[in-house]
């Protein structure tokens, strides 16, 4: 079957391999849909990160080349033995976590901050952009409530944003600015508005991701690069916001996210970072602002695991993946018109979903 590997930085294939064999406890999946993310993008650019190269993952054992793609969606087409929760034809949502089981915060429930960590699809295993897949069965999350099919390929970027909005500790009311608007941006905002978000202000430099943060349910946009976000926020709120979210990665927009949070605030930091930023402690300590990192999710189908509750939210429509979607595109495509795309800074793309 065709899939796509990741065999080096700026060195992505797509090439035949065989079909993974099924095992006991696992299930084969034909993939419908699966996004591509910025972390792919990061490893494909300026990886590998989480990709292992040299070293096989210390879950996985995989090295690269690895197929890549961790946000999919797909129709169960084979049960191993022991497997009684899923049949052939369920509509499934792949969690991509991999974890130990016996660290500190895996015996505490929280395995997606693991000593371990690692991500079907980047650390190893079968990754989305291919054709059919093997998992665990317990990472194919049933996709409930008739969310279309393809939706499931967007419950991991959407699971991301609702982690975040949950750790920040939003309340309803609440004034919240966002800094980058990107799938994981866009989450953010839409899960924010779910939480009972006042004005929502968003900072991001391209005009089409300033429209859909629109869609998703900012309040405000700015264009950083025609005006001072952080002056205009803590104008317009007399002082700041209560909550601010750090989503571009870079440090003009971790110095904004953390001015712009009025004194007791917090600020909540999404990106994966590429390096080191300079920031004055005093930003914290003068006003008792709080910072707070996020990653990932919990993925479980359970109503308090965010696979879960973004599953439901889908249902009931309280988040719409539609504004993240921009393209959708074949497998063979996936260099040219997917990793490329989305890396040219004039592009109006914002989540690339492949069709294997
Ligand atoms: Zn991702
Ligand atoms: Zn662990």
């Amino acid at each position: 079957m065709q899939a796509a590997r990741y065999h080096g930085r700026g060195d992505i294939r797509v090439e035949d391999i065989d079909e993974s064999e099924l095992g006991s406890g696992q299930v084969r999946v034909d993939v419908d849909s699966c996004g591509i993310c910025g972390s792919d993008l990061h490893e494909y650019a300026a990886g590998p990160i989480f990709i292992p190269e040299g070293e096989p993952h210390p879950i996985s054992g995989d090295v690269a080349p690895v197929t890549m793609g961790h946000e999919y969606s797909g129709t169960v087409s084979d049960v191993g033995d022991g497997v009684t929760h899923l049949a052939v034809g369920d509509a499934v949502v792949i969690n991509p976590i991999l974890y130990c089981g016996e660290c500190r915060q895996c015996r505490e429930g929280n395995y997606h901050i693991c000593d371990s960590i690692g991500f079907t699809g980047l650390s190893g295993g079968d990754g989305g952009f291919a054709e059919n897949v093997v998992v665990g069965a317990e990472q194919a999350v049933p996709l409930v409530g008739d969310v279309p099919l393809e939706y499931g390929a967007l419950v991991e970027p959407l699971a991301v944003g609702l982690h975040a909005v949950r750790r920040s500790g939003l309340q309803a009311g609440d004034s919240v600015a966002v800094f980058g608007s990107g799938p994981i941006g866009l989450s953010v905002i839409q899960s924010a508005r779910a939480a009972g978000a006042g004005k929502i202000y968003v900072s991001e430099p391209r005009a089409a991701r300033r429209d859909r943060a629109v869609d998703c349910g900012a309040t405000d946009t700015i264009d950083p690069t025609e005006m001072d976000a952080v002056e205009f926020i803590t104008d317009e709120t007399g002082g700041g916001v209560d909550v601010t979210f750090e989503v571009a990665g870079i440090e003009p927009t971790y110095k904004a996210a953390l001015q712009s949070v009025r004194p007791s605030g917090t600020m909540t930091v999404v990106s994966i970072w590429e390096g080191e930023v300079s920031s004055h402690p005093n930003n914290i300590v003068l006003g008792e602002r709080t910072i707070t990192g996020t990653l990932a999710y919990l993925g479980g189908p359970r109503s308090d695991e965010e696979y879960g509750m973004v599953i439901d939210m889908l249902a009931d429509g309280t988040l719409d993946p539609e504004p993240l979607i921009t393209d959708r595109i074949g497998l063979d495509d996936i260099v040219d018109d997917g990793f490329e795309s989305l890396l040219d800074s004039e592009s109006d793309q914002v989540k690339i979903l492949v069709k294997p």
